[in-house]
């Protein structure tokens, strides 16, 4: 059976745990997270009848600052995949020098099935059970899979209901309106593409000659898909939930997102034409492929931007990309990972390539501390900066041992996160 995300957590750990010659004690401190919250929370449907869902919020670890992570809604969320999550927000808070712990959290549920009233009567609930856990100094929760800005405009709103407080620093990826920082919509892509570009220098590619294919076409991914058209990479190939679609002379990511906005479904435009799928002949240039085929492409570079566990044991032999970008949370497998490695793949890990999204929330953090919002060319130079910089450290570390980018992040993180915990006399 194959390992569960939190299992593969657990021995990307052991794998850094061993280089860094960390004692029992540290080891065992990171094994498991600081606590996991679990609520059953009822809803009432617009039918009059009631539902319950079950939510989690897990608090890893919180030596360096405030648990800090996302909530999923999804009909897949699970206890394991929580506390994995929660664990790879620690590590990527850190990796990129952040002062912040790692926490996410939850809800199982199909949201495609619910309202828009029952979301947001489902999101209030969240607050409602875990609330006295939550604050700008405690744990602050954000966007993640299926969940928006406007999602997290009613949670602030119940959270601050429910305190008698304004608390805006509860929680990040906000609408401007109510405190969000500008630049965080695009800001998980943005961070993936600085890295992208950082990767492309050493190795002394251009995007002109370089093929991109993008699995995911939500915020993360899109955002990618359009940041990386516009600076000239070819975008060959896109999907969603529904499936792909190939390009081999590109797709224009813009005419994609019109055409997914209009009809649900991701359409093959092709760059200066407007060719839907319907129109195109069989052999033509453009296709529809399945998720599995995307994978398999051989294209420059490949950006897992949906779900976890995407590259596996059974299909990373067939991989036929250079440079794999994970803006995904846990793409990779480990048993995939050391395939990808043999085959000299080069994977920038999820840690790295997405933690531009956590920055900018911690750069929204700090605008609503200080209640002074700074312009979107301000925080695109600093999260630029704190990218590079972070690019840089992790190659370093990976030079230094000869170990792959994604031990060298866990190396980089876990050293801070046990000074941290040394520091505190843990
Ligand atoms: P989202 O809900 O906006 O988009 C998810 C996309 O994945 C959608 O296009 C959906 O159709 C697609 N998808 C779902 N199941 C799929 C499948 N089986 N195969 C192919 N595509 C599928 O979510 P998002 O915010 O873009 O998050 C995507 C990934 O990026 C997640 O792993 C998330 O944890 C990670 N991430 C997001 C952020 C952020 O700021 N949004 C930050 C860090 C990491």
């Amino acid at each position: 059976m194959a390992n569960t995300a939190f299992q593969n957590a657990l021995a990307q750990l052991a794998t850094a745990a061993e280089i860094l010659k960390f004692s029992p004690e540290v080891v065992r401190a990171l094994y498991s997270p600081d606590r996991v919250l679990k609520a059953d929370v009822t809803v009432r449907l617009d039918s009059g009848a009631e539902k319950t869902f079950t939510a989690f919020r897990s608090q890893y670890n919180d030596a360096l600052g405030p648990y800090k992570g996302g909530i999923r809604f999804h009909q897949n969320v699970s206890e394991d995949e929580v506390k994995a999550l929660s664990f790879w927000m620690m590590v990527k808070c850190a990796a990129v020098g952040l002062p912040l712990g790692g926490g996410k959290g939850g809800v199982i549920v199909n949201p495609k099935e619910l309202s828009a009233g029952e979301i947001q009567r489902l999101s209030r609930a969240y607050i409602q059970a875990f609330y006295k856990h939550l604050g700008p100094t405690v744990d602050v929760p954000a966007p993640d899979v299926y969940t928006t800005p406007e999602i997290m405009g009613w949670m602030l709103d119940e959270y601050e209901k429910l305190t008698g407080t304004h608390a805006p620093g509860m929680i990040t990826g906000k609408p401007l309106s109510l405190g969000g920082s500008r630049g965080r919509g695009s800001a998980t892509a943005q961070g993936g593409v600085f890295v992208l570009e950082e990767l492309m220098k050493k190795l002394g590619k251009k995007p002109e000659e370089t093929t991109v294919a993008i699995q995911g076409f939500g915020n993360a991914g899109s955002y990618m898909a359009k940041i990386l058209h516009g600076l000239g990479y070819k975008i060959v190939a896109v999907s969603d939930s529904q499936g792909g679609v190939y390009n081999e002379e590109g797709i224009d990511p813009q005419k994609a997102e019109k055409l997914k906005k209009a009809g649900g479904q991701l359409g093959c435009y092709c760059i200066g034409t407007v060719c839907t799928l319907e129109q195109m002949p069989s052999d033509g240039p453009c296709r529809a492929i399945s998720n599995a085929e995307l994978l398999e492409l051989a294209v420059d570079v490949l950006v897992p931007a949906a779900l976890e566990n995407q590259i596996t044991a059974e299909n990373a032999s067939r991989v036929k990309a250079k440079i794999i970008a994970e803006l995904a949370n846990g793409p990779t497998t480990p048993e995939a990972d050391e395939i990808l490695f043999q085959k000299g793949i080069l994977v920038i890990p999820d840690v790295l390539t997405n933690a531009g999204g956590v920055t900018v929330s911690y750069f929204e953090q700090v605008q609503n501390a200080s209640n002074y919002y700074w312009t979107e060319a301000e925080v695109m130079e600093k999260l630029k900066k704190i990218m590079v910089d972070a690019f840089n450290a992790v190659w370093a570390t990976k030079e230094k041992y000869n170990i792959k980018m994604r031990t060298a992040a866990f190396v980089l993180a876990l050293t801070r996160v046990a000074q941290a915990m040394r520091d505190r006399g843990n």
